[in-house]
């Protein structure tokens, strides 16, 4: 991987890192809460299977009731029809009273419509309706089954020929006292009144009861249903169930179209099922809204925790992170008096920044001494090591700034560049030790002369010295120099190679009052004019101001 790359790879993993410090405190605080939410859905979902067990069982219940309800009317049906059955072996069929006798017979019997006695061919012989006499049942399928079964039977649901009205037909055959076959009873029930015994048998706030033949279609049903009774329901999933199986339970969607809880049982001697069903909304109406409040609670509660864990980290982590960050950056521009004590922490971060101040007092305290020692290097390196005066480098220095403020201040700034006469030949002549002690003698000789007025004595290079007196018109510092010079002879350092037999000094000088962008580098070149002059004058001199001009004549 190249060096760009890596570089790449670790800015993007310091922008983006996998999980930001809030959101682990998110993830740690739904850790925390998961157990808690789990439990409560699982405590609420088991009390609703329990409840729904509850449903079952009482369906089951009340099927079977409402099953046996039935049954005894089928019972009783049953003894009326054998009664009939009975008395009809002995006397012939088409008796002459036989309407009225029969009639008699079936008064009051809420839940018989009429009663007729067809022969073995079919033909109704005897009725308590008397137009029903002479009409052929021979067809019916019920019919058939009781001159097959000779035994007491019920049909599916139909229409009955005799009263063009929705009902059952319940039959038992007529044997005579040989034994022979010689007519079937045929008892016409009135489903509605059957209907509402089975309502009622099982009746209670959410149920509904459905009584379906052997083919599916609705006998009887309870009162919000009843609208539906005589109708084929042979291809809903409920019915289709309800007619595969005797006995059973369902939870699905009723003829209404709404969910229920069923539960059915066959009606004795029929081929119907009777079925009791609980509207599921009802029985899991208290529980469902337990759980929608407990989801509801937990939402709230893991809302709560987040924004707690958001605002907690943003507070007790983030925020004094990022003071603590700031204080570091203040520091690191260079404000060394940046200090995290100034603002108040949180326990834990207090130590953090204790330390971060110690390190920032410590630094801030290296940072002074790396400065005084800075200063201390600065002031050697401007210094000349032989002669303890300021060096070429101080000087450039200094002078800058006296020339600036002279500038700024309209007064004139006067320069002396003084240089030893036939030094090289003293050198050859007394040997380098005496050379530098001549130079250090001079040097210090230059410095008592004009204590007062210069602001620097500087060894310019070699065995040249420069003078700065700001101030100092030309006048009083030729003057100055004057001085300097004899002051030098009157050292009385012998130099057998010079005229004067000891160690002089040439000066040249010059004072200018510096004009506007004029640069410094003009009084020090004026002032060297003025130096060369006095050398080729002779030496042991003093020359001040040669123009440029008249120089170049020269
Ligand atoms: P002039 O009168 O024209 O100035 O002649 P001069 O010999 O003084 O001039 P020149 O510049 O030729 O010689 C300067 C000499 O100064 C050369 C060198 O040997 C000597 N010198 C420079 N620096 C030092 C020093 O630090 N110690 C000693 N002993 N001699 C030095
Ligand atoms: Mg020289
Ligand atoms: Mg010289």
């Amino acid at each position: 991987m190249s060096d760009v790359q890596i570089k790449s790879a670790n800015t993007s993993r310091r922008n983006s890192p996998i999980l930001s410090i809030r959101a682990r405190l998110i993830v740690v605080a739904l850790l925390a809460i998961a157990p808690l939410m789990f439990e409560r859905v699982r405590g609420l979902e088991k009390a609703r299977a329990e409840r729904a067990e509850l449903a079952h069982a009482q369906v089951v219940d009340l099927a079977r009731g409402g099953a046996e309800a039935q049954r005894e009317i089928v019972d009783s049906m049953r003894a009326l029809l054998q009664l009939v059955a009975r008395l009809y072996a002995r006397v012939p069929l088409d008796a002459p009273d036989c309407n009225q006798t029969l009639s008699g017979l079936t008064n009051n019997i809420p839940w018989l419509r009429g009663l007729d006695i067809a022969g073995t061919d079919g033909r109704i012989r005897c009725a308590t309706d008397p137009r029903g006499i002479g009409l052929n049942v021979s067809d019916r399928p019920y019919f058939q089954e009781a001159l097959r079964s000779r035994d007491f039977g019920l049909s599916d649901y139909l229409i009955s020929r005799v009263h063009q009205t929705p009902g059952l037909i319940a039959t038992f055959p007529v044997v005579n006292a040989n034994g022979a076959l010689t007519g079937i009873v045929l008892a016409s029930i009135n489903l509605q009144w059957i209907g509402n015994l089975a309502a009622s048998a099982a009746r209670r706030s959410g149920t509904t009861v459905l009584l379906v033949d052997g083919i599916g279609t609705l006998i009887a049903a309870s009162a919000d249903e009843a609208e539906l009774v005589g109708k084929s329901f042979a291809d809903r999933a409920l019915v289709r169930d309800m007619l595969a199986n005797d006995e059973g339970t369902i939870t699905i969607a009723g003829l209404d179209g709404v969910r229920r809880i069923f539960a059915y049982v066959r009606v004795p001697w029929t081929r119907a099922r009777l079925a009791v069903g609980l509207d599921e909304s009802v029985v899991h109406s208290g529980i469902d809204r337990e759980i929608s409040i407990a989801y509801l609670q937990l939402a709230l509660f893991g809302t709560l925790v987040l924004l707690a864990a958001w605002f907690g980290g943003e507070r007790l982590i983030l925020r004094p992170i990022r003071s603590l960050v700031r204080t570091a950056a203040r520091f690191g521009r260079g404000d060394l008096q940046a200090r995290a004590s100034k603002e108040s922490w949180i326990a834990e971060f207090e130590p953090l920044a204790a330390a971060f101040d110690d390190m920032a007092r410590k630094l801030a305290g290296r940072e002074e001494e790396l400065r005084i020692a800075n200063q201390h290097l600065e002031e050697l390196a401007s210094l000349d090591g032989l002669t303890g005066l300021a060096n070429r480098r101080g000087f450039d220095r200094r002078l800058e700034r006296e020339w600036r403020d002279a500038g700024e201040r309209r007064q004139p700034i006067a320069l002396m560049m003084i240089d030893i006469d036939y030094f090289k030949l003293f050198n050859d002549r007394y040997g380098h030790v005496r050379g530098d002690a001549c130079l250090h003698a001079v040097a210090e000789t230059l410095s008592l002369v004009t204590l007062e007025e210069a602001v620097l004595v500087a060894r310019y290079g070699g065995e040249e010295f420069a003078l700065l007196l700001p101030g100092l018109d030309i006048e009083r510092t030729a003057a100055l120099a004057e001085e300097a010079c004899r002051a030098v002879e009157d050292l009385l350092i012998a130099h057998s190679e010079s005229r004067r037999g000891y160690v002089t000094i040439s000066v040249g000088v010059e004072s200018l009052v510096p004009g506007k962008n004029q640069p410094a580098s003009d009084l020090v070149e004026a002032a060297d004019r003025a130096l060369y002059t006095a050398k080729s004058r002779g030496r042991n001199t003093v020359v001040a101001h040669i123009p440029a001009l008249l120089s170049a004549a020269s």
